[in-house]
This record gives C-alpha cells, sequence and structure tokens, in this order.
C-alpha cells in the first residue's frame, strides 16, 4: 500500500505490505528535487517506483541500514543506473550484502521483506548533500543505530530524521538500540534552528524543537525511574511491568525483538543485539 502526501516541494511516501486487507507497520519515504531520503522496504519497490511515474531521481540517501528504508535502492537503481546511493559509512556494508549482516527475524521479512544488494557511498557527519535547490548538512545520530543519519537544510529550516525520533511515549524499544545515545543525539538535532520536521516513524510536526524536547524530558525521566528501580533491586521484568505497563502486542509479533524490557534493558546498557 501506498499513500502519497505533499508538503510544498517534498513528497512524503507512506509504504506498507497489504496483510489480511490492511496495511500493517508503515515505514515512509521522502523525496525532494530528484533525491529520495530512505525508498521504504523491498515488498513495496514496484508500488514506489509505479508512484514516481517517471521522476527521474539522481540521489538515494538512507537515513540508516534497517532493512525498511532501503528496499526499494536495488529496483530504483536498475530503473536509472546513474542514481547515486549515499549511507553512513558503517551502513555501506549491509546495504551491499544484507543477507551476510542483516538477516532477517520471520516478522521482518513478512512485513517489510530482506532487500537486494545495493552499493553506496560513505557520507559522514558533517558531510554536504547538494540538490538541484538545496544543500543538506549531514549529522550522525546513533542510538536507534550505530549508522543513523539526520538530514539538515539550513535555509528551508528542514530536518529529517529517520528514525531517530518515534511518535508517542515509547514503552518498548527494539534490540540493539541504545537508548542513551539516542538521548544524545535527539538534543544535537534540538539546538538546530529548524521549522519542519520530516521524521520516517512519527507524522511530519511543526516547530520541531517543541516535540524534540518533550521526547528528550519523557526519555530522561523514564532512565531515572529505570535506575532508581534497578538501585532498589527490582528486576527487569519487574522495571517494565511497572514503568511500561501490561504486554504489548508488538512483543509478541517480533517474539521478543521489540519490547518493554528490551527499553530497560537499554537503560541499563545490556540491550545487546540478537
Ligand atoms: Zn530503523
Amino acid at each position: 500500500m501506498l499513500i502519497t502526501t505533499s508538503y510544498g516541494e517534498i513528497t512524503r511516501f507512506d509504504l506498507s505490505r497489504k496483510i489480511a486487507g490492511r496495511g500493517r507497520y508503515w515505514t515512509t519515504a521522502y523525496l525532494l528535487d530528484k533525491m529520495m531520503i530512505d525508498t521504504g522496504c523491498a515488498h513495496t519497490a514496484e508500488e514506489l517506483d509505479h508512484s514516481l511515474m517517471g521522476t527521474r531521481i539522481n540521489k538515494i540517501i538512507n537515513t540508516h541500514s534497517h532493512e525498511d528504508h532501503f528496499g526499494a535502492n536495488a529496483y530504483l537503481k536498475k530503473r536509472n543506473p546513474e542514481i547515486d546511493i549515499y549511507a553512513h559509512p558503517s551502513a555501506t556494508k549491509v546495504l551491499a550484502n544484507p543477507d551476510k549482516y542483516q538477516p532477517l527475524h520471520l516478522y521482518r521479512r513478512l512485513f517489510w521483506g530482506q532487500p537486494e544488494p545495493s552499493d553506496a557511498k560513505p557520507l559522514d557527519h558533517n558531510a554536504v548533500i547538494e540538490t538541484e535547490n538545496y544543500r543538506f548538512q549531514v549529522i550522525h545520530t546513533p542510538g536507534h543505530s550505530p549508522d543513523h543519519l539526520c538530514l539538515y537544510e539550513p535555509n528551508q529550516e528542514w530536518l529529517f530524521t529517520g528514525d531517530l525520533f518515534v511518535g508517542g511515549k515509547d514503552r518498548a524499544l527494539r534490540a540493539g538500540c541504545d537508548i542513551w545515545q539516542l538521548i544524545e543525539s535527539l538534543k544535537l538535532i534540538t539546538d538546530l534552528p529548524a521549522r519542519q520536521m520530516f521524521p520516517n516513524s512519527a507524522r511530519v510536526r511543526q516547530v520541531p524543537a517543541v516535540h524534540l524536547q518533550n521526547k528528550i524530558d519523557y526519555l530522561e525521566e523514564m532512565g531515572e525511574k529505570v535506575l532508581t528501580l534497578d538501585q532498589q533491586g527490582k528486576g527487569v521484568g519487574e522495571i517494565a511491568r511497572s514503568l511500561f505497563g501490561g504486554a504489548m502486542l508488538v512483543e509478541l509479533v517480533t517474539l521478543g525483538h521489540f519490547t518493554r524490557r528490551r527499553l530497560v534493558l537499554s537503560y541499563l546498557g545490556r540491550n545487546h543485539e540478537k
């Protein structure tokens, strides 16, 4: 499934695989000035290409190496071999060989699919990406993943935040995420003068600093509570239940890859990948 929304010069694509009549676990890609920021998942690659209606894109920037962000790279590159693909230096090997470096859990295969390999050029902190009309500053923002990038356009005051900012109050976390690093990255982008934020796991926000600060305050408050309960000798499961409530469907669907327990473990520095 694909839903297109325009924000002036920017087009947002919300993408998901249709299962039992409705879209599940949506992901997002953006298009502006013949550049795509992320390309969604493998299952929606053809649909995304179709909706571009012949727009000859020339650049793809992947915010990070999760499979729901670079799934159509290879498909679009086959349509136009002149496309340049960019990602953080440590993401490029994952993009080049996803089967080896990112074998997928069953739920990830089902909802998003394993992307075909794609070759990306390395893009590091403080690099500048130019399109015909805009200049984007590249900001390394680890936490959600070690290879996560945000893009900032200072003249337009646009902030593209990938999966760094997610909507709502987090009650669970994915394996491998580093919550303290994520908070530091949120602080880094909160300092930028921005009027619009374009996330991949939340709706578009005006005046991003307010939303970012609220998120930081919430995550820091929960962090303090986790550490206090840990010092009192409470177990991980008990802390998860008391701070983040009852069991969530996503914990079952992801077979423990995305859970309340992971969020607690990350605050305690123990959320290692599995
Ligand atoms: Zn992600």
